[in-house]
């Protein structure tokens, strides 16, 4: 191929392609998503996630959680609706809640699996259920693509929309090569997201998006207030939250990234460029998208 190219995305397209509420919206209108998040020992990443999908203007938000994670996910985020489910001995969520997690599924906009799931076996089975039956736009995110850690190929089988967001440690897993490190993350990012008929979130300064089209968009640059944990799980959640109101998942991600960029620099206006924590991100989520719209 003679020169193929990537696409900057500029910050007034993200602006122009972010959603709008309709004046007749209602709560499930607005976007439903259905979260598979969170686990025993990491109810944060359940909070943060489904948090960021509200404040990137979904309508309705529900979250599939493990029984011990959900009483703590329940009181931390009031909107959510939790869903409790059986719970591996690891306090992950155990494959047996197959059917009634398939179900909420299918009442969704979009589907958002893996923020704190943890890696137990069971659980990735479920995690490998979902990605397979689900026909929803899905976000797979964190501990849900160790479910493919050997095996990323069959990813392809899914008939439905797929958005993977790996940074490059859980890339390195999908791809089972410790010392994968590309010279060329455009050339790299685009010719795994077409192998994978997937839309290939590759996160980093700056994020790179491929699309199972062959097409490549470069995210918005370096804002160094979001180097902190929670950052991924609030990224994925705004994803959800823009794919569930109809926006394309390659439209979705650079959206996603963008109102992330400008709620970190709203931070950083006030707060300066250390300090952050995921949490004050996705408050500025909706004033974010004020001013980039
Ligand atoms: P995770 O590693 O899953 O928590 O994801 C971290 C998120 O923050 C990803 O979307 C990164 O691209 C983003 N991020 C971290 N540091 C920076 C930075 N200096 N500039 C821009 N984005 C960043
Ligand atoms: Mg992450």
């Amino acid at each position: 191929r003679a020169h193929a190219t990537a696409w900057q995305a500029p910050r007034a397209w993200a602006g122009a392609h972010l959603p709008e509420r309709a004046a007749d919206a209602h709560k499930y209108s607005a976007g439903r998503v259905f979260a598979v998040v969170g686990s025993r020992t990491f109810t944060g990443a359940a909070v943060l996630s489904t948090a960021a999908a509200y404040r990137s203007g979904a309508g309705a938000v529900v979250a599939a959680v493990p029984e011990p994670a959900a009483p703590i996910v329940d009181a931390r985020n009031a909107e959510v609706m939790v869903d409790a489910q059986p719970a591996t001995g690891a306090g992950t969520l155990a494959r047996i809640a197959r059917e009634a997690v398939l179900d909420r599924a299918e009442a969704a906009d979009a589907v958002l699996v893996g923020c704190g799931l943890g890696r137990d076996d069971d659980t990735l089975a479920l995690v490998r259920d979902l990605v397979e039956a689900v026909e929803a736009p899905l976000v797979l995110d964190a501990d849900g693509l160790a479910a493919y850690a050997d095996d990323a190929d069959v990813l392809r089988q899914r008939s439905g929309p797929l958005v993977l967001t790996p940074h490059l440690g859980e890339l390195r897993r999908l791809l089972n090569d410790d010392s994968f490190d590309p010279i060329d993350r455009i050339e790299a990012v685009r010719g795994l997201a077409q192998r994978w008929h997937a839309t290939l979130v590759f996160k980093g300064v700056p994020t790179v998006v491929g699309t199972p089209d062959g097409r490549v968009l470069i995210g918005p640059p370096g804002e160094p207030a979001l180097a902190t944990a929670g950052t991924g799980d609030t990224l994925a959640g705004t994803l959800v939250g823009l794919l569930a109101q109809g926006l394309d998942p390659d439209v979705a991600a650079l959206c996603a990234l963008w109102l992330g960029a400008e709620a970190a620099r709203l931070w950083t206006a006030d707060h300066g460029a250390t300090g952050l924590v995921a949490s004050d991100l996705i408050d500025r989520l909706p004033a974010a998208a004020h001013a980039l719209r």
